[in-house]
């Protein structure tokens, strides 16, 4: 499989000028003075601004009657200003108007209590404050602007909180045939013993081989079982369904991976379909999977389906007028291929009362930017509607899928600046509104939400390899001499760029899996079966559709989508899919939490 890899930044942003000196934004307070209404309410509305971008926080007081449910309204004065990424609120914009809906833990407010949120957003020019709020339609200062000279005492610089309350509602066993909230809550992993094997043949495997891993259905034959092929092996559906039963499994994990046209930016992953080969996708492929799924005698296990890897964002980020786009995402995109073989596979899969269906959404490094972020978005709910489906065959996303992007990056915030520039300015950042995934796996939730997509959604974060302990792991932020040293010196993502995905050098196991570990996110798991190849380092002749990717080459130079960065992947790798027990080795070495 390939993953790639944004490469340039909105390099508009460069044209900006001034200082970037850190700006204390000022405090706006607006005292209610409506009377009619039982809803009464002061806003606050603090900013921390930098060049270009900016931390918001909104307190509301309620001084009317006790709440049941909110949504806070304001203009944006300028058409440049956007929110990027926001918390403790549902937060959506359309032109300058922006809205903040309650989230489920904070919708009651009584009389006297405030409730305090809060946003990071972008700004071009300059970044005024909105002069009016309005809570569930009534106006908080009556419309009347503050005859006051607001205060200018600097707020205080309070980053974004990480850990914002929870957004999953608690549990509840729903009757047979519906689907729970979170399918991994409480609930037992399959562990495929085809898996487990490989691991256990390298020393010191058994430690991490009872964790569950997907079971990728990269061809048709793997649906009755590939004896021959190098990756995966003679188990079918079917035998890895009876096994789950077997072991009192309550959830098993699928990957739905062979679009006509497969892996288009990439060669390590091709796959068997042509572009032009939708039909037998749907009558080969995805039918015969739906008819197993839906036997009812699996209807007690929840089976996730994780839907075509690397697929609709490659719509948005390879295909001509980018750089590096290439012949074949441009078909697919033309042909429909992907749009309509994803709506499909989430109709047919999705209509299974024990089915769950998660969408792979790449990953910060790939579409952090405001240039893709959105647009991305757009294109898996185009996905999401096409052939058939509605937004609710999709249970949630994933992101980070067989990818290497940290976690967390403990010691960049993406606000930082160093001597009044901006870590977004950094080489290793270039630009991006993210440095890890949860942060962009959290952000990219709540614009999904916004572009229709069912507000109970959960995302799901692949962190089989992206664990980068070991020795090499920085233990404290980079030097602050300038926005580089400290990135770099402070980034525990060891890669040398964010665009390489192949069989990358120095990493490690990730969080072991784990239902519901933050806010938005229904699991860490386990999705590329560490210890299977990316790609081969070499060109290996083979008839399971796999080509060479010079990604997987060791002495590769790059190209325009990797900033022409050495590859930094493992020499000596098989191709992808195939066990590659030095790479098992060392991600077991740099595991991180440590094993
Ligand atoms: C390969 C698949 C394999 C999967 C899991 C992909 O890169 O193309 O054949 O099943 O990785 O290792």
């Amino acid at each position: 499989m390939n993953v790639w890899r944004r490469l340039s930044g909105p390099r508009r942003a460069l044209a900006l000028g001034g200082a970037g000196a850190l700006v204390a934004g000022g405090l706006v307070t607006l005292p209610v003075t409506v009377a009619h209404a039982a809803t009464q309410c002061d806003v606050s509305y603090t900013t921390s601004d930098w060049q270009g971008g900016f931390t918001a926080t909104v307190n509301i007081k309620n001084i009317g009657d006790a709440l049941n449910g909110w949504t806070l309204g304001f203009t944006f004065p300028d058409g440049n200003q956007r929110v990027q990424q926001g918390w403790s609120a549902r937060w959506s914009q359309s032109g300058r108007n922006v809205t903040a809906q309650n989230e489920s833990y904070n919708g009651a407010v009584a009389s006297g209590a405030t409730v305090s949120l809060g946003f990071n957003g972008a700004w071009s020019g300059s970044n005024p404050k909105p002069t009016s709020f309005t809570l569930n339609g009534v106006t908080c200062n009556g419309g009347t602007p503050p005859t006051t000279t607001p205060p200018t005492t600097p707020p205080p610089s309070t980053p974004p909180p990480t850990t914002p309350p929870p957004t999953t509602p608690p549990p509840t066993t729903p009757p047979p045939g519906q689907k729970v909230d979170n399918p991994y809550l409480n609930a037992q992993g399959y562990v495929n013993p085809e898996w487990k094997a490989k691991a256990e043949s390298v020393a010191g495997g058994n430690r991490v081989s009872n964790n569950p891993t997907a079971v990728w259905i990269d061809r048709i034959a793997a649906i009755n079982g590939t004896p021959d092929s190098s990756s995966n092996g003679a188990m079918g559906v079917r035998d890895h369904l009876n096994k789950a039963l077997e072991q009192g499994a309550d959830y098993i994990q699928f990957v739905i991976y062979n679009l006509p046209g497969r892996d288009c930016a990439a060669l390590a992953s091709n796959g068997e379909l042509r572009a032009d080969e939708l039909p037998r996708y749907k009558a080969e492929y995805i039918d015969p999977i739906a008819a197993i799924q839906g036997d009812p005698k699996y209807a007690s296990l929840r089976i996730v389906n994780i839907i075509e890897i690397d697929s609709l964002p490659n719509l948005v980020t390879n295909t001509s007028g980018n750089p590096g786009g290439t012949a074949m995402c441009d078909t697919v995109k033309a042909n429909g291929a992907y749009v309509n073989g994803v709506g499909y596979a989430l109709s047919k899969l999705g209509a299974i009362g024990n089915v769950y269906n998660y969408i792979d959404a790449a990953h910060h490094g790939w579409i952090g930017w405001d240039s893709n972020f959105s647009p991305t978005a757009q294109i898996l709910k185009d996905a999401a509607v096409a052939s058939g489906s509605t937004v609710n065959h999709v249970h949630g996303f994933i992101v980070n899928t067989a990818n290497y992007s940290a976690l967390r990056e403990p010691y960049i915030k993406i606000t930082d600046n160093v001597n009044g520039t901006s870590v977004r300015q950094s080489k290793w950042i270039d630009w991006n509104f993210y440095v890890d995934e949860l942060s962009f796996a959290q952000a990219f939730r709540n614009e999904l939400v916004a572009k229709g997509f069912d507000s109970k959604i959960g995302m799901l974060i692949d962190t089989s390899r992206n664990g980068w302990g070991g020795s090499a792991r920085p233990t404290g932020p980079g030097a602050t001499t300038n926005v580089d040293t400290y990135v770099n010196g402070g980034r525990v993502d060891r890669r040398i760029h964010a665009g390489n995905w192949c069989n990358q050098a120095g990493a490690g196991l990730g969080e072991r899996p784990k239902a519901a570990p933050e806010p938005g996110i229904d699991a860490y798991v386990w999705v590329k079966p560490p210890g299977e190849s990316d790609g081969s380092s070499k060109e290996i002749p083979n008839n399971e559709g796999k080509g060479f990717d010079r990604m997987c080459d060791p002495t590769y130079t790059g190209n325009a989508r990797n900033g022409n960065s050495m590859s930094g992947a493992l020499p000596d790798a098989p191709i992808s899919g195939a066990w590659f027990p030095a790479q098992f080795a060392q991600l077991m070495q740099n595991a991180y939490p440590a094993l």
